[in-house]
């Protein structure tokens, strides 16, 4: 994008584009985020709060989609509009841009709809040139902070609007090589050692390296240079680093940034100027405490950049208590007005507090659960608030493993923790270590944990940090990149580990005498912020001890914070949710454990499983390898009991809840060995030539097995495959009916039917097989035939198929296969591409795509009740445990979805939410 074209790209039919706030006036409030971004609707609304907030304006979002859509050029009036506002930003503030008594000086900031965390662009100190430096030395009485302020402009402003980075092959922009130059020369350490003239001749030199590089000088013009800024953060919307931002986290690339215009305040103006952020409760814990931390005589970006480690937020007490009142007050007040936990940036200039932003603070899931159940409790929001303020996806944190406790004391015995960092983000991480994002990605492509180690991190350490178990830094706060971007993804996270040395050259960390190298294992306990040296087992979390620890161990688990809230949570959503929850599970254990994380069924299960279980695989073997239905009878009738044992061990765990289990579904070649030795092993066993063996292999051989022989083809071909299948299933269900005079509910299921005809050969085979063994038992019990739709064509034929079909259920993983033509073994190769040129907005095999696959279910709900009035219709596919998915699930009136049993409480929530979205 050109940065600083000022052509108009036409009328914006008339829309506002420029929003003025200051002396408690605002033209915006909090309700205009879309149009404001975050960080422009909540300045407007601390305004109308009668907060301190430094005059400014925001340029809309509208602006930012108008601008890129014409190729770098501002809508009709955009000019008029802020020359305006400026203008009553001056007489706010008693200063003006550009003058050289009293220079109005401003930041230049991005705000997006959603926080998008240091991945776009700002300008600070913008209006200084060789005129305004001397109004700003005159009127903050420093010559040196002025020289200081000028230098940090030129250099921020060259890198951010002008792109004068570092050359190539070298670690550091000219900028900083120049500064480290001007200290060596003065023989001095710190950038604060260095005198008003010293800056003054920095100034000059910086100015020097821009021409160099550009072929242009620096520029003086205050205006030009608000105009470069504006598109310079405007184009930051579209860096590799925000794009990659956006779709991890599904943030749609038309939504564009908003520029916050503000004026600056100093928190560098001497030791009665300070900065700090801070959160009105723990976002780790959720506990609700005040807290943050603050720098002395510092500007905004020092703390969250992590360059110097700040100091805990209480400690403001003594070092400026009119301020920490101050704080105290309007932290409490925005805590009120806004009924959530706020994060909020603050500036101390001599002496008097400015806010500077506030947002709802980002948090882990453990301090989601915690906030909403407490804020519930202090009458703050209601419970279906509650619910809607925890990412179901934050969940899976709460259910993250642990280190086992014995071996963890152990190793502070020992010696094996090295260093305490702060416990950035909880949890238990080990992996090999990595000190670049690059290796981070690659290791972790290969299956391999990874421990991404830096000084500190920055965004373009992004997907790294994501690739990675866990995410250690040697500097920075708890509010410093790495920390709040790891909060944010539930990565463990220890940061700001001062004792430890990275070496980026050699690629080696260490603590004192211990170094560790590429590729060694290292512990993270994001916890407690210990780092322990080597590999450390890990244990079930709180959540899980709770559920299925030793008595002792689940009674101590129970009384703890995160279950509480947890469980309080998980009982709220069951009270507002309108579908049911099931789950996939072949196990009786994988039953048990569903079970106590909600399940109310099994919406799945795959019977092809129990196949390679203990004994049965030589069985299943001879029965696809028999020449002869008579011999296949015989092999079938060695798997009946096999079968009937599972099932009645399922059926025990699920009680009288509903268990769906599919007939036979993939090609009988999956289950046959491959390689000579066990080819030539199996033939032994059989007493049969291996050369035999070997041709009959071969010839159930497919081109394309996943559109070949499977699902109801194969039981279509051999009926009494479904035949024992039905019988094992029914008379077990009578069995445990007998047993525990609880009755079982079977509803058997029909794979890969394309047709009404399939189902119908399949379903009479199923209940002939259902009344032979009622009668021979001399019992009854309910039990329903269906199919999956996971064809088109059966989504496209649903009305015939519920003729015979009494209940559905969507195979996603198999219709987007088959919707998209593409195969689900072979995606990964192309998908991630695909996702990263936008040509899809994310995985379909991951989420949902309603406008293709979505659309034929559509179609079948529709056409499968106008045939079946009240048919009961789930989901089964992975999309059943995706949030997204489950809601355009709701929405397409499903009575269930079904999920693997560790994604339950993240679909119970899921599925509450969009019933109170309603
Ligand atoms: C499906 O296709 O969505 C399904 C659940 O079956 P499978 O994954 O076993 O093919
Ligand atoms: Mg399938």
């Amino acid at each position: 994008m050109a940065a600083t074209s000022t052509r108009s790209a036409g009328k914006a039919r008339g829309a506002r584009t420029v929003y003025y706030f200051g002396d408690g006036k605002a033209d915006g409030d909090r309700t205009r985020r879309n149009l404001l971004g975050g960080k422009g609707a909540n300045l407007a609304e601390m305004c109308r709060l009668g907060l301190p907030v430094p005059a400014g304006f925001t340029i809309t979002t509208e602006v930012c989609t108008a601008y890129d859509r014409a190729g770098g050029r501002y809508p009709a009036g955009l000019k008029q509009a802020v020359s305006k506002a400026l203008s009553r930003v001056e007489k706010s503030m008693k200063k003006r841009f550009g003058d050289a008594q009293n220079p109005l000086l401003l930041s230049v900031r991005s705000g997006a709809r959603v926080s998008m965390p240091g991945m776009m662009d700002t300008v600070l100190n913008l209006g200084l040139n060789d005129k305004t430096v001397v109004g700003l030395a005159e009127r903050s009485g420093s010559e040196r902070f002025a020289w200081d302020a000028y230098r940090r402009f030129v250099q921020m402003y060259a890198d951010v609007v002008l792109g004068v980075k570092a050359e190539a092959g070298k670690e550091v922009a000219p900028f900083s090589e120049a500064l480290e130059a001007m200290k060596k020369k003065r023989r001095v350490e710190e950038d604060t050692d260095l005198s008003a003239d010293d800056l003054r001749e920095l100034v000059a030199t910086f100015k020097s390296i821009v021409r160099k590089a550009t072929g242009k000088a620096f520029p003086e013009q205050p205006e030009a240079q608000l105009w470069g800024a504006i598109g310079a953060v405007f184009g930051s919307w579209n860096t590799e680093r925000a794009i990659a931002y956006r779709e991890m986290n599904n943030i749609p690339g038309d939504w564009g940034t908003a520029v916050n215009v503000m004026t600056m305040v100093f928190g560098n103006m001497g030791e009665d100027s300070g900065t700090g952020v801070a959160f009105t409760r723990d976002p780790a814990t959720g506990e609700r405490i005040f807290y943050g931390e603050f720098l002395m005589n510092a500007q905004g970006e020092d703390v969250v950049a992590g360059i110097r480690t700040p100091m805990p937020i209480d400690q403001l007490a003594a070092v400026a208590p009119t301020s920490w009142k101050e704080l105290l007050r309007i932290q409490k007040l925005l805590e009120d007005h806004y009924r959530d936990m706020q994060d909020i940036e603050f500036t101390i200039e001599s002496g008097r507090l400015f806010m500077l932003q506030c947002r709802a603070g980002k948090r882990t899931g453990f301090a989601a659960v915690r906030i909403a159940t407490d804020m519930v409790r202090e009458k703050r929001i209601t419970k279906e608030e509650a619910l809607l303020r925890v990412e179901p996806a934050a969940l899976d944190q709460l259910l993250q493993p642990v280190f086992d406790a014995d071996e963890q004391a152990a190793t502070r015995r020992d010696g094996r923790v090295m260093t305490t960092g702060l416990n950035a983000g909880p949890g238990a991480a080990t992996g090999r270590i990595v000190f670049t994002p690059e290796r981070a990605v690659e290791l972790a492509a290969k299956g391999e944990p990874v421990i991404l180690v830096r000084i500190e991190t920055s965004p373009e350490d992004i997907k790294g940090m994501q690739a990675a178990e866990g995410i250690l830094t040697a500097r920075g706060g708890m509010t410093s990149h790495a920390a709040l971007v790891a909060r944010q993804m539930g990565k463990v996270c220890v940061a700001g580990a001062g004792e430890l040395m990275v070496n980026y050259h050699d690629w080696v960390m260490g603590v004192g005498d211990t170094i560790l190298e590429e590729g060694d294992w290292l512990s993270l306990d994001g916890t407690t912020g210990e780092v322990i040296n080597g590999r450390l087992a890990t244990q079930p979390s709180e959540v899980d001890t709770a559920l299925f620890g030793t008595k002792a161990k689940a009674k101590k688990a129970q009384a703890g914070q995160t279950w509480k809230c947890f469980s309080r949570i998980m009982r709220w959503a069951d009270g507002a949710r309108r579908l049911r929850v099931r789950t996939n599970a072949d196990q009786p254990d994988q039953c048990k454990t569903a079970v106590a994380f909600g399940a109310e069924g099994i919406g799945l299960c795959r019977t092809e499983h129990m196949f390679f279980g203990e004994g049965k695989i030589d069985a299943v073997r001879e029965m696809i390898l028999s020449d002869t239905l008579a011999e296949r009878k015989a092999a079938l009738k060695r798997l009946l009991p096999l079968q009937r044992r599972d099932f009645e061990g399922i059926f025990k765990e699920m009680g009288t809840r509903p268990v769906t289990i599919r007939t036979l579904d993939p090609p009988l070649h999956e289950f046959l060995p491959h390689d000579d030795d066990a080819i030539r092993e199996l033939a032994r066993s059989m007493g049969v030539p291996a050369e035999q063996l070997r041709n009959k292999v071969d010839s159930l051989a497919e081109s394309n097995p996943m559109l070949g022989h499977r699902g109801c083809r194969l039981g279509i071909t051999y009926p009494e495959i479904t035949q024992v299948q039905a019988r094992a299933i029914f008379e077990a269900a009578c069995n445990v009916a007998k047993k525990t005079g609880k009755k079982p509910r079977p509803e058997v299921m029909i794979p890969l039917v394309g047709d009404a005809a399939e189902l119908a050969s399949q379903a009479a085979i199923t209940h002939a097989a259902a009344e032979e063994v009622f009668k021979r038992k001399k019992m009854r019990l309910p039990y329903l035939v269906g199919t999956m739709i996971e064809l088109p064509r059966a989504a496209l034929t649903a009305g015939a198929i519920a003729a015979e079909a009494e209940f559905f259920s969507f195979g996603t993983n198999d219709l987007t296969q088959t919707t998209w033509g593409i195969s689900r073994d072979d995606a990964g190769k192309f998908i991630p591409i695909y996702v990263d040129e936008e040509i899809m907005p994310g995985d379909p095999f991951a989420s949902l795509d309603t406008a293709g696959v979505g659309r034929l279910m559509e179609i079948a709900v529709a056409d499968g009740r106008g045939a079946r009035a009240g048919l009961k219709i789930g989901i089964c596919g992975e999309h059943g445990g995706d949030p997204a998915s489950i809601d355009f699930c709701h929405h397409l009136n499903l009575d269930y979805v079904s999920c693997s049993p560790y994604r339950l409480p993240i679909a119970r929530l899921a599925a509450a939410q969009s019933a109170l979205r309603d």
